[in-house]
């Protein structure tokens, strides 16, 4: 049993979340794009931890960890990440997580260039693309040029080293055309013996790892790194990653192109959040951005940014959904809505007056503007709700909205953070 779980949003819908919950009944977590730009917090009795590179899974001893060729590793956050967790008594052995021989290095000029550009937009437009800064937009680059280095060459280091110096003069072209010191290839080479060699015992041919697993019965599950809106093809491109966060993308990405998904659990979130930059049009200014911000404690995971904010925007999560291809949704944060008597839904867009229920291009979706609807709020604490019935009438009418709105079966709501704060509709 494939099942591949996605945002539907513009990330930040709380997939790490959801990933911990319903990993209980999985064997295997596979990530399958992006890289340390993801950030995804998990609480549950083991602490609270944030993963940006690791999937969900690696908190639970039963499952084992894959981390998909569509992916782009900075080595260098991962041994950090992979430390941190064991201080927090986490155990990572090469039986529970296994990286792609076919996944992409992020490389500290990659970063580098991610900044450089980013502060060039900065000045240049004050319009950067609000990049995580961790390299991914330049990585994937480097990979579609066929200039990148990926994990498996780390298992034969003097063919890598040989291939270093042209790609050292390749990417200093650039570097210095941005007014910058060039890199070396001997720091390059130190990269590689610092944290690369600490991994090569996790290496390995993930898609023979994943068929053989698939085959003996197991289930699999899918791990996206940021929601539909963010997607390269279909999301607010330029705003977006540059990589797919899509579900049909997923058995590719993990290496498994073969195999075939048998569920799509879409993860969206009970009122709207986007960090970075490009169009959002349901935003809240003000006080009302303020009081939602506070309430969902909206600042970044990744970066600690602040996360712009406004109410459940049915558009944009349509379009979600079906580029998700959900078959059930996963309902997040529904106990931050508690304070409020009326709940706003972004019901759909106006564009010079005409009614807009299609998710639009991104140039014409920066013209349009929102259009609220009110709805009766239950203005209560649902945080402690572990049954249907135990949710307030009012709360309830809203799942039942949202389903009619976006046209798809709300299975799970989740009411906190913690592992158990979740309700099972059906
Ligand atoms: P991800 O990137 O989709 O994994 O989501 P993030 O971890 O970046 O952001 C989700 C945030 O909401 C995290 O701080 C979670 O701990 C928190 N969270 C997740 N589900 C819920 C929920 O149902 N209620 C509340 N109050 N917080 C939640
Ligand atoms: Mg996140």
């Amino acid at each position: 049993m494939l099942t591949s779980i996605c945002g539907i949003n513009w990330g930040d819908e709380g997939k790490g979340r959801m990933v911990d919950l319903l990993s209980e009944k999985f064997d295997v977590v596979c990530r399958y794009q992006g890289g340390n730009n993801a950030g995804h917090t998990v609480i549950n009795e083991r602490g609270r931890f944030i993963l940006n590179l690791l999937p969900s899974g690696i908190l639970r001893e039963s499952v084992v960890n894959v981390m998909g060729p569509g992916m782009v590793i900075d080595i260098k956050h991962l041994c950090g990440e992979i430390a941190k967790l064991r201080e927090g008594g986490i155990k990572i052995s090469p039986e529970n997580l296994k990286i792609s021989d076919k996944a992409i290095i992020t490389m500290p000029y990659n970063v580098l260039q991610d900044i450089m550009e980013e502060d060039r937009l900065t000045k240049a437009t004050g319009k950067p693309y609000g990049s995580t800064r961790r390299g991914i937009a330049p990585v994937y680059a480097d990979k579609y040029m066929k200039k990148a280095f990926r994990m498996g060459e780390l298992l034969n280091t003097d063919i890598l080293y040989k291939r270093l110096k042209d790609i050292v003069d390749w990417k200093n072209m650039t570097i210095k055309a941005y007014g910058f010191n060039p890199v070396t290839v001997e720091e390059m080479i130190e990269y590689f013996e610092t944290y690369g060699k600490p991994l090569i015992d996790y290496i390995t041919d993930t898609g023979i790892y994943l068929n053989q697993a698939d085959k003996a019965g197991k289930n699999i599950m899918f791990e996206a790194q940021l929601g539909a809106l963010r997607d390269i093809d279909f999301g607010i491109v330029p705003y977006t990653s540059s990589s797919s966060t899509i579900a049909a993308y997923a058995p590719i990405g993990a290496g498994v192109p073969n195999l075939k998904l048998d569920n799509s659990i879409g993860i969206m979130k009970a009122y709207s959040s986007c960090v970075g930059a490009g169009p959002f049009t349901c935003e809240y200014f003000g006080e009302n951005a303020e009081k939602l911000r506070e309430a969902g404690g909206e600042y970044g995971a990744a970066t600690g940014r602040p996360r712009r904010v406004g109410p459940f925007d049915v558009v944009a999560s349509r379009y979600g959904i079906r580029c998700q291809g959900a078959d059930e949704i996963a309902l997040t944060k529904l106990d931050v809505l508690s304070g409020y008597k009326e709940i706003e839904i972004c019901i759909h867009y106006l564009l010079n007056g005409k009614r807009i229920d299609e998710f639009p291009f991104t140039d014409v979706l920066d013209m349009c503007k929102p259009v609220f609807e009110k709805v009766k709020g239950w203005n209560c604490d649902i945080s402690k709700c572990r049954k249907p019935q135990d949710l307030p009438k009012e709360a309830l009418e809203y799942i039942k909205l949202l389903e009619k709105l976006c046209d798809c079966k709300i299975k799970y709501v989740s009411v906190g953070a913690e592992r158990d704060a979740y309700v099972e509709m059906f």
